[in-house]
């Protein structure tokens, strides 16, 4: 039976990450995929610029790809209110089945052993079990996503609301330097460049909403988002690169468990937070980093348990609170619409609003 230090458990942005950076801190690591990649996320694909020169120093080439850049946010409500505002720090395009391939094929590099299009079906102990084979880590982690994991044997708080994602690339004549926020009865829609000249559009919006669309998503643009003029004139002029869109299901946000008895969780499943904050996929990025420093100075579990339970909450904990609270406006259209016009009426406190989610450029320590 194959034993390794640690066994990471989904290579999205917070599996892969953390399997290169213990790698390079001379770990042996082995990591699970159930995809095949490349393959598309349902994701808004902008990402902030924190995570950059993160993102260069565990490997991606990011400067050869001639990615855009985006420095300005565009709110439009339903009732036709509107505001624009550069962000602080802004955020650059890249799609999901890019980076997280490329983020896979930095594997070999660094020595560790991948699984991809591998499921694991349960974990005991220091034991992962997947197509009936076993393999020994004495560190597990699971960042199996926004989904709860059988095998991790989890029941997840009832939520009240549950939410569908769409996502399509199309291309057309739009803003380069822009991310669109476009707000309709019960969900939004973003919109920003990616690589290829190509725009990812994805939209979150409550499933009660689809469901009274008879479960079709046609009608439901046609019912409900092009009630926002903005939103209607982006899905009438755009160029449709797929046949049909990227739909899943059963979205919620909020915080998880960051460990059990046995593993740690990192990126989604430790806990998610509303794409509004444009953030998610930082913050994957950056447990995956909070937990390779830890476990640089420490080797014991509990120990491991305690200090990444202090640091997350201080780094996240109130984040994932904010994003909740601007989640809920956004889905208001009364709400969002008065919003925009008091930022429009006094612009600071919407930049202050806007970028108040947005953390600081983080970094590998060398
Ligand atoms: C509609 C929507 C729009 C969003 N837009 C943005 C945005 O524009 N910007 C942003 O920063 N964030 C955005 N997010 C959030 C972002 O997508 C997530 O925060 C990010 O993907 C989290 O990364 P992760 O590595 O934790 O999980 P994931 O990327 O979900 O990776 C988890 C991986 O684990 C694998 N897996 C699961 N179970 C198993 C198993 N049993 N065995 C093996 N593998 C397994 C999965 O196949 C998956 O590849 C958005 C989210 C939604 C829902």
């Amino acid at each position: 039976m194959d034993k390794y230090d640690v066994g990471i458990i989904g290579a999205g942005i917070a599996g892969s990450c953390l399997a290169i950076l213990l790698a390079q801190q001379g770990k042996k690591v082995v990591i699970f995929e159930k995809e095949l990649y490349p393959k598309h996320k349902v994701c808004g694909e902008f990402i902030s610029l924190e995570s950059y020169d993160f993102f260069k120093q565990i490997g991606l080439s990011l400067d050869d790809w001639n990615l855009p850049i985006i420095k300005e946010l565009e709110l439009t409500s339903q009732k036709g209110a509107s505001f624009k505002r550069s962000l602080k720090i802004g955020g650059f395009g890249l799609s999901r089945a890019k980076l997280d391939f490329e983020l896979t094929q930095l594997f070999n590099k660094y020595n560790i052993t991948f699984y991809p299009n591998t499921k694991v079906d349960s974990v005991d102990g220091q034991s992962i079990y997947y197509n009936k084979e076993e393999v020994v880590a004495d560190f597990i982690v699971g960042a199996h996503g926004k989904y709860s994991a059988s095998y991790t044997h989890q029941k997840r708080k009832l939520q009240k609301k549950n939410y569908v994602g769409v996502k399509y690339h199309i291309k057309g004549d739009f803003d380069p330097g822009l991310i669109s926020l476009h707000s309709f009865e019960g969900g939004y829609c973003g919109m920003s460049k990616i690589e290829d000249n190509q725009y990812c559009l994805c939209y979150l919006c409550e499933s009660s909403q689809l469901k009274a669309s008879n479960n079709n998503v046609q009608k439901l643009e046609e019912n409900v988002l092009m009630k926002n003029l903005k939103l209607k004139s982006i899905l009438e002029s755009a160029e449709f690169l797929w046949d049909k869109p990227l739909i899943i299901s059963n979205i919620r946000f909020d915080k998880e468990l960051l460990f059990d008895n046995t593993m740690l969780f990192a990126g989604d499943a430790a806990g998610s937070i509303s794409p509004l904050s444009g953030n998610g996929m930082s913050i994957a990025a950056k447990t995956a980093l909070m937990l390779s420093e830890i476990c640089r100075t420490q080797d014991d579990f509990s120990i491991i348990c305690k200090e990444y339970d202090k640091a997350w909450n201080q780094l996240f904990g109130s984040k994932v609170e904010r994003a909740k609270t601007l989640n809920r406006i956004m889905l208001n259209p009364t709400t969002h619409h008065w919003v925009i016009r008091l930022f429009k009426l006094l612009p600071p406190i919407g930049s202050i609003v806007i970028n108040s989610m947005q953390g600081k450029p983080f970094y590998v320590r060398k």
